[in-house]
C-alpha cells in the first residue's frame, strides 16, 4: 500500500483524502446526478465502489430496503472475485473471516444398502492452482459491507441512499441529464432524480429492466430449493466439508460449511415446480426442510439447534436479450443511457455458486467504463462494449449451470457413469472459479498477432498474477496485486535481455512513451495531472533484483508525482529466480508489452518495437487531452 505522497498520513491510510464532489457532498439525494444506481446488491455496490474513485463524478446508489442487508442470499466467492477484492483493497481481510474451500466430497447411496449414504469421492477444489487466491464462503452481507467501506473511504465519500423504491424512468433524446427517474420514499412520497446514466442492479424482478422493455427468456419450469443456514449437532462426518450428497430416495443436498467454524448452509432439493404451482412451494416450512435433510442424510442425523435464515429459493434459467436500453437497430447510432446488471439480466441455480460472482463482474465491467466516459477520458462509444461483452458471458453461465444443476438432480442410477458428477466438477473447475471469461477482439481487445510473445497471458482473459521481486526494497510481491480498481490502464513492459543503462528495445520504448508526440501517455494525460493518472507503467527485468541498478532505470519507470513530486519506486520489478515470471507466463526473452484494462483483463500484447500499434490501439479508446495546436 502506498501513501504519504500527498503529505503525512497518521490515520488509517485506506481513507483517501476527500476531493471533488466528496467535498460538501449533500446528505439528501440531489436533483441531478451523473450516475444513479438502483439496488445495493453485489452488482450495484461494486459499480458504485468503482465510480466512487472518480472525484469529479456524482454517483448515488438507491435501495428500497431501509438499511444494509443483514443476512441471507449468496455466499460462494470464487477466486476471481477474491482477485477483484484485492483490487478494491479488502481481499486479505475478507479471507481472514471466510471459510476456505479446499476440497469437495461426494456422497452417494451405498451399493449394498441404498437407504444409506457413503462417501464415494473427494475432489481437490483448485487442482491446477488457477489463482493464488482461495475459493471462499462468506455471506453476501459482508461483501456488501466491504464495498460500502471502500465507497465511504473514497474521495467522493459515497454512502447508499436507503429507503428509495424505483418506480419508473423515461429517457429523453437530448439534454445533459436525459434520464428522469421516479423514486418513491418509504413514506410514500414520489420524487424525480435526473441522471446522465442509470444502472439497474435491482435483482431478478428488476423494475429497471421492465422500464427499458427488456425481456427475460428461458425455462418455464422452475426448480425449488429449501435453503437454510443452520447451527446443528450431527454425526455426519463431513459437516465441515463442501459436499454434494445424493440419496437413494432421489433427494439431494448441497452442503456448504460457513465462515466462523460452526454454521453451515444446506440447499435441500425440493424438485421441479410447475407454473401451476403458483408459488405454493414457497410455503415449505423450515421444519419440512429439516425433515427432508434428515431423510437424505440417513443413517446420519442432523439435530438442528438454530436456523438464523432460511428461504425457499426458486430459480429458472433466464437471460435478457440485451443489457442496455438500445434496441438492436440503434446500436452504434445512439449512446446507451440505461444499463442493467446482475440478476436483473441473468438468473440460474445457486448450485455452482455463481450468482453474486458473475453479478460483480458485470458491475466491475460497467463501472470503469462509465467512469472513463464521464471523466472525459473515453468516448461514449466505450459504453456499447458493456452489453456486447457481458451478454455472452451470461449465456455461457446459463449453459454451464444447466449442465451442472441437471447432473446434480439426476438419480445416481440414471447417470451414464457413476463418477459423472465429480468428473464434471474437476473437468470444468476453471468455469466456476470465474476464469473462463475471455472477451473476443473488439475496440478493447487487440488481435492475437503477437500472443506468442506472452503466451501465458491469453488475450481477453484476466491478467494472471505471478511472483516478482520489487527492485527498490527487494520485497517478493505478486505483480498483479499492485493493480488497484482506480480506473487506470496498466502497461507492463517486460524487458529484453539488456540490463538498465544499456541500449535496448526496452529503453527505446520507454523513451518513446515518455517523450514522443505519438505517445499515449502524452496524448491522454490531462495537462497538469500526474503522469501516472491514466496509465500505470511498470517494468519487469529478466535479471535478479541485485543485478538491476535502479539509478540507471529509464525515468519513465520512476515518475515524480503529487504536490512534492516524489519518486514512485514501486514500478520497477525483477524476475524472481525461484519462480521466473518470464518462464511462468511464457514471455519472450526479446521482451513484450502487455496492456491490461482497468478491470484486469489482458487487452493487448505487442513487441517493444511496435510503438505505432500501441498508439493506434488507444486511439479508439481514449480521447486526446492535449490542447489544440495553435
Ligand atoms: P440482488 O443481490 O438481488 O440485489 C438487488 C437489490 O436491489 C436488492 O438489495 C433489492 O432490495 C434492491 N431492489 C430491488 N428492487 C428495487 C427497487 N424497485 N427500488 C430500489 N431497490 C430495489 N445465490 C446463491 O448463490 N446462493 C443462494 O443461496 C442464494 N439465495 C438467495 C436468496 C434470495 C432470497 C435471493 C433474493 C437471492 C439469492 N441468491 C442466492 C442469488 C444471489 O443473491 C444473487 O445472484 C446476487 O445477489 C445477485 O446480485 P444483484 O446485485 O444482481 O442483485
Amino acid at each position: 500500500m502506498q501513501f504519504h505522497n500527498q503529505g503525512y498520513v497518521s490515520a488509517d491510510p485506506r481513507i483517501q483524502n476527500v476531493n471533488g464532489v466528496g467535498i460538501d457532498r449533500p446528505a439528501e439525494l440531489p436533483e441531478n446526478v451523473d450516475v444513479l444506481i438502483v439496488g445495493t446488491g453485489p452488482a450495484g455496490m461494486i459499480a458504485a465502489a468503482q465510480l466512487s474513485q472518480f472525484a469529479g463524478i456524482t454517483t448515488r446508489i438507491v435501495e428500497r430496503r431501509p438499511e444494509r442487508l443483514a443476512i441471507g442470499q449468496a455466499d460462494g466467492i470464487q477466486a476471481r472475485s477474491v482477485e477483484t477484492f484485492q483490487a478494491f483493497g479488502f481481499a486479505e481481510r475478507i479471507i481472514a473471516e471466510a471459510y476456505r474451500i479446499t476440497e469437495m466430497a461426494f456422497w452417494k447411496p451405498d451399493a449394498q444398502d441404498a437407504s444409506r449414504i457413503v462417501r464415494t469421492a473427494r475432489a481437490v477444489d483448485d487442482p491446477t492452482g488457477i489463482s493464488e487466491f482461495p475459493h471462499l464462503i462468506v455471506n453476501q452481507a459482508r461483501v456488501l459491507d466491504y464495498f460500502a467501506e471502500v465507497m465511504k473511504n473514497a474521495p467522493t465519500r459515497m454512502t447508499p441512499d436507503y429507503g428509495f423504491d424505483f418506480v419508473g424512468l423515461t429517457v429523453a433524446s437530448d439534454g445533459d441529464y436525459p434520464v428522469a427517474v421516479t423514486l418513491r420514499t418509504s413514506e410514500g412520497r414520489e420524487r424525480i432524480v435526473n441522471a446522465r446514466y442509470v444502472l439497474g442492479a435491482d435483482g431478478a424482478r428488476s423494475a429497471v429492466r421492465q422500464s427499458i422493455g427488456c425481456t427475460m427468456d428461458g425455462d418455464q419450469a422452475f426448480h425449488a430449493w429449501g435453503v437454510m443456514d443452520a447451527l446443528a449437532v450431527t454425526d455426519f462426518p463431513d459437516i465441515r466439508t463442501k459436499c454434494a450428497i445424493q440419496s437413494g430416495s432421489g433427494g439431494n443436498i448441497l452442503l456448504i460449511p460457513r465462515e466462523g467454524g460452526y454454521l453451515f448452509r444446506m440447499y435441500v432439493d425440493l424438485g421441479e415446480v410447475s407454473p401451476e404451482d403458483h408459488g405454493a412451494v414457497r410455503s415449505t416450512t423450515v421444519e419440512q426442510i429439516i425433515a427432508k435433510a434428515n431423510e437424505i442424510l440417513h443413517p446420519y442425523v442432523l439435530d438442528v439447534k438454530n436456523v438464523p435464515w432460511h428461504s425457499v429459493y426458486e430459480v429458472a434459467h433466464r437471460l435478457t436479450d440485451r443489457f442496455d436500453n438500445l434496441l438492436p437497430h440503434e446500436i452504434g447510432t445512439r449512446t446507451p443511457r440505461v444499463f442493467i446488471a446482475g440478476d436483473a439480466c441473468h438468473t440460474h441455480s445457486a448450485k455452482a455458486g455463481q450468482g453474486m460472482n458473475v453479478s460483480m463482474q458485470d458491475g466491475f465491467n460497467l463501472g470503469w467504463k462509465l467512469g472513463a466516459v464521464l471523466d472525459g477520458r473515453s468516448p461514449e462509444s466505450l459504453l456499447g462494449t458493456y452489453s456486447a461483452e457481458r451478454q455472452v458471458i451470461a449465456k455461457n453461465l446459463i449453459d454451464f449451470d444447466k449442465q451442472w444443476s441437471t447432473l446434480m438432480a439426476t438419480r445416481p442410477e440414471d447417470l451414464a457413469d457413476p463418477s459423472e458428477l465429480e468428473d464434471f466438477y474437476v473437468r470444468t473447475a476453471e468455469f466456476p472459479a470465474g476464469f473462463m471469461t475471455q472477451y473476443p477482439p473488439s475496440m478493447l481487445i487487440g488481435d492475437a498477432t503477437h500472443q506468442h510473445l506472452a503466451a501465458g497471458f491469453p488475450l481477453g482473459k484476466r491478467f494472471k498474477s505471478a511472483p516478482v521481486v520489487r527492485v527498490a526494497d527487494a520485497n517478493p510481491v505478486q505483480l498483479g496485486h499492485h493493480h488497484r480498481a482506480d480506473g487506470r490502464w496498466r502497461l507492463y513492459a517486460y524487458a529484453d535481455a539488456a540490463g538498465p543503462g544499456e541500449a535496448s528495445a526496452l529503453s527505446d520504448w520507454a523513451e518513446w512513451l515518455r517523450t514522443s508526440a505519438d505517445s499515449p501517455l502524452l496524448a491522454y494525460t490531462p495537462a497538469g495531472a500526474d503522469s501516472d493518472s491514466i496509465f500505470d507503467v511498470k517494468v519487469i527485468y529478466q535479471q535478479a533484483h541485485d543485478q538491476v541498478d535502479i539509478a540507471r532505470v529509464p525515468p519513465l519507470f520512476l515518475p515524480r508525482t503529487g504536490p512534492f513530486e516524489l519518486i514512485d519506486y514501486e514500478l520497477v520489478y525483477a524476475a524472481d529466480p525461484a519462480a521466473d515470471i518470464f518462464d511462468l507466463r511464457e514471455i519472450d526473452r526479446g521482451g513484450a508489452v502487455v496492456v491490461v484494462r482497468p478491470d484486469q483483463y489482458v487487452a493487448h500484447i505487442l513487441p517493444l518495437t511496435a510503438t505505432a500499434e500501441l498508439a493506434a490501439f488507444f486511439r479508439a479508446i481514449l480521447l486526446d487531452r492535449r490542447p489544440p495546436a495553435s
